[in-house]
């Protein structure tokens, strides 16, 4: 990598623009700043729409001073601008509180970029003391140079940010840019590649990007530099697939272990025939002598743990242990418990490995947040094999946990790992052998997903949810124009528990200190467990009522789980710790609060909480998002389809729409900045199979230096990428 990229900011902006760079965006690099891409291109002449604005997004928008108005305030001493700014349809009103003097700045007439938070005021957008540029004709209007800036027909719009504006960014970028040769970004894409596929070189890409002049530089620079994301991507995965065909698999049972076949007959339940199939699948694999990487895809509800427990019999009847990794504690907790309950007396026995294993085995749980006594017999039972299923959460990965003979990794709800966390798994099998790898999800994954995220991997997928699933029926419930549905709500609650069942309300956030990372963003209050819980309490006093969150420790969220599932406990108020796994068959009711918070599979996520058992369900949705936004035709997706995968193609759809002006939706940083995958699928296609001719003739990718530069500085954030999108 050339030190030019990892350039601090510090050295080349000075200390006041980098440090604003770094806390407001979280840039710091040269190399994290001129890959932070516009959002958008404002073209000059045209304004930005005000109508598609909501409170609490932070905006950078292109609007005309309609009217500017000064007045005194009377109860305080002091005095009000008010600037009306227009889109030609719509208006917004600028505030500024004792700035008389910025009247003289703002005529009427002029058209400015406008940066802040939109608020609202007696029911009015605004944007109180916005950060602004005007974009005059005449330079002497402005403080500096900005105005050569727009000399050009398109105006880049950043993500921006309190302490950073958008316009701020932009010069920064072009101080960056003025300083660029050809020689100091270095091309991951090949030379011949580049000139076959007619793709623009690194730094045309990002004068193209940046400084565009016209809108077809901009396409060019996209189209290069989202190939460019692509390839590095494809290569990457390209090559962890074809080390993994290199491997030995530590363990290789032959199909169908006497185990497994005890257990089969133990089940209260015929295997659908979707889990038969899946089930012969990864029997095959499991039995060759080369690693399986697959991924097994299936909806909420669709059985997975039980293909995955088969599997796992049948690696520890061939004398391995099989591990499974859950994302959370309570999840943990939940598959082992459920883990021994399905095993039975199989799971009794602590007579294992190397001997008389058709018997059982004994199942271990292993947490982070296990005390220190359990912890030392749990490691030991897994150091001596006496364990030979093992649950936990990702503590099992990243301390040095010893284990007897790992030959199955278990990987459940794949979202929360990369594959980084899937190759370091590698490192525990005995002697340069591999475990067998099988990453469970239950967020269906078009295919396009498929090959950027999981490019490694072969898919099974679960298309069917056993039969006899009760319904459960999804309704939008808006309190700013149904406020009586909210009291039926709490009423229907009440029936609910009265009929014995269980109900959870689940709020964004635990308690108003628990603000959201991009804090600027969320102005707007939103439902917390802490009020919540007193308002559940207050409206239903006879029902047993208990909150749930991350900040609990393992053993009161172990508590609360456990009276749910008991009947101790009737309702809980809590945050999408429950959202993935979490198995209460009497659970017959969800209510989910400030539901707009949150994204399409999370909520069906959240949903596939209830009607687990043979009760119907209900799932009500409370969200104020106004009609035909698209935060509410999300909600409306979510309560239109239980299908999963319907949903997940939705999401894509609609996340590709519903891109505002501000910072609100993208993550901090990204390795995929550009690529995405419902638009880009012949990019991602094409650049599959470049990798894959690359790697072919130069595996060791000796005289491809740049690429594998590239490869090693890839975040390992694509396991974030379905969320982040
Ligand atoms: P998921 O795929 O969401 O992880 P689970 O594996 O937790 O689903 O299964 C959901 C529920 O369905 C569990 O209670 C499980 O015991 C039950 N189940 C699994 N397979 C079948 C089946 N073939 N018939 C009936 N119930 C089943
Ligand atoms: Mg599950």
């Amino acid at each position: 990598m050339t030190a030019w990229v990892d350039t601090k900011l510090r050295g080349v902006l000075g200390g006041r623009t980098a440090g604003a760079l770094e806390r407001g965006l979280g840039l710091t690099t040269v190399g994290d700043l001129i890959h932070h891409y516009p959002r958008r291109y404002a073209e000059r002449g045209e304004l930005t729409a005000i109508a598609g604005l909501h409170d609490g997004d932070h905006v950078t928008i292109v609007a005309d001073i309609a009217s500017v108005t000064s007045r005194r305030m009377r109860a305080k001493k002091g005095s009000v601008l008010e600037v009306l700014v227009s889109d030609g349809t719509d208006s917004l009103t600028i505030t500024f509180f004792n700035q008389p003097w910025r009247e003289r700045e703002l005529r009427v007439g002029d058209r400015g970029l406008f940066a802040g938070t939109i608020s609202s005021y007696r029911d009015k957008r605004q944007l109180a003391h916005p950060q602004y540029l005007l974009l005059s004709d005449d330079a002497s209007k402005t403080d500096d140079d900005q105005v050569d800036r727009f000399a050009g027909a398109i105006i880049p719009v950043y993500r921006s940010s309190k302490s950073i504006t958008s316009w701020q960014i932009q010069s920064s970028i072009g101080l960056v840019l003025d300083t660029l040769t050809a020689d100091a970004v270095p091309d991951a894409i090949p030379d011949h590649i580049r000139s076959d596929l007619e793709l623009v070189d690194v730094v045309t890409a990002l004068e193209g990007i940046h400084r565009p002049s016209a809108l077809s530089d901009v396409e060019r620079a996209r189209h290069r530099l989202a190939f460019e994301e692509a390839l590095v991507l494809q290569s990457t995965l390209v090559e962890r697939r074809s080390l993994s065909s290199g491997y030995r698999a530590s363990v290789q049972p032959a199909a169908g272990s006497d185990l497994r076949a005890a257990f089969d007959d133990a089940l209260p339940f015929d295997l659908t025939e979707g889990q038969r199939d899946v089930g012969s699948e990864i029997s095959i694999d499991l039995a060759r002598d080369v690693p399986m990487q697959r991924l097994l895809q299936g909806d909420v509800g669709s059985g997975k743990t039980v293909v995955a427990v088969r599997a796992m019999l049948d690696v520890v009847a061939a004398g391995g242990q099989a591990v499974l990794l859950a994302p959370t504690e309570v999840l943990a907790g939940q598959h082992a418990a459920g883990i021994r309950r399905l095993l039975g007396p199989l799971a009794e026995s602590d007579s294992l490995m190397g001997g008389g294993l058709d018997g059982g085995t004994s199942v271990v749980l292993l947490t982070g947040s296990a005390r220190s006594a359990q912890r030392r017999d749990a490691l030991d039972a897994i150091a001596s094999g006496r364990a030979g299923l093992i649950v936990g959460t990702h503590a099992l990965l990243e301390e040095s946990v010893e284990f007897h003979r790992l030959g199955l990794v278990v990987i459940d709800e794949q979202h929360r790992f990369g594959v980084e966390q899937r190759a370091a798994l590698a490192q525990r099998a005995p002697d340069g052998t591999h475990p067998h790898v099988l990453v469970m999800t239950a967020t269906p994954i078009p295919r396009t997903v498929a090959m950027t995220v999981f490019g490694d991997l072969d898919i099974s997928t679960l298309a069917q949810v056993p039969a006899g699933r009760a319904e459960v029926t999804t309704h939008v419930v808006d309190p700013s124009t149904q406020p009586r549905h909210v009291d039926r709500l709490w009423e229907r609650a009440g029936e609910e528990i009265a009929a014995g069942h269980r109900v959870f309300v689940v709020c964004p956030r635990i308690d108003a200190k628990d603000a959201d990372e991009e804090s600027e963003t969320t102005s707007r209050d939103v439902a917390t467990v802490e009020e919540v819980l007193i308002q559940a309490r207050t409206r239903l006093p006879d029902a047993r009522i208990e909150p749930l969150h991350g900040r609990l420790s393992a053993e009161e969220k172990d508590t609360v789980m456990a009276g749910l599932a008991s009947g101790a406990i009737d309702l809980v108020v809590s945050t999408t710790v429950i959202e993935v796994g979490v198995d209460v068959p009497l659970a017959t009711m969800m209510v989910v609060l400030d539901a707009d918070r949150f994204g399409i599979s999370q909520l069906h996520q959240l949903r596939g909480r209830i009607g687990r058992g043979s009760l119907p369900g209900v799932c009500l949705l409370v969200s104020s998002a106004l009609h035909g936004s698209p935060t509410r035709e999300r909600l409306d997706a979510v309560a239109s389809t239980r299908d999963g995968f319907e949903l997940a193609q939705r999401d894509l759809e609609i996340r590709r729409e519903g891109d505002v002006l501000g910072g609100s939706q993208s993550g901090m940083r990204s390795s995929l900045r550009l690529l995405r995958v419902v638009e880009d699928v012949a990019v991602i296609e094409q650049a599959r199979e470049v990798a894959e001719q690359i790697l072919d003739t130069d595996p060791g990718l000796t005289e491809h230096p740049q690429l594998r530069a590239a490869m090693t500085t890839l975040d390992a954030e694509q396991a974030d990428f379905l969320e982040k999108a």
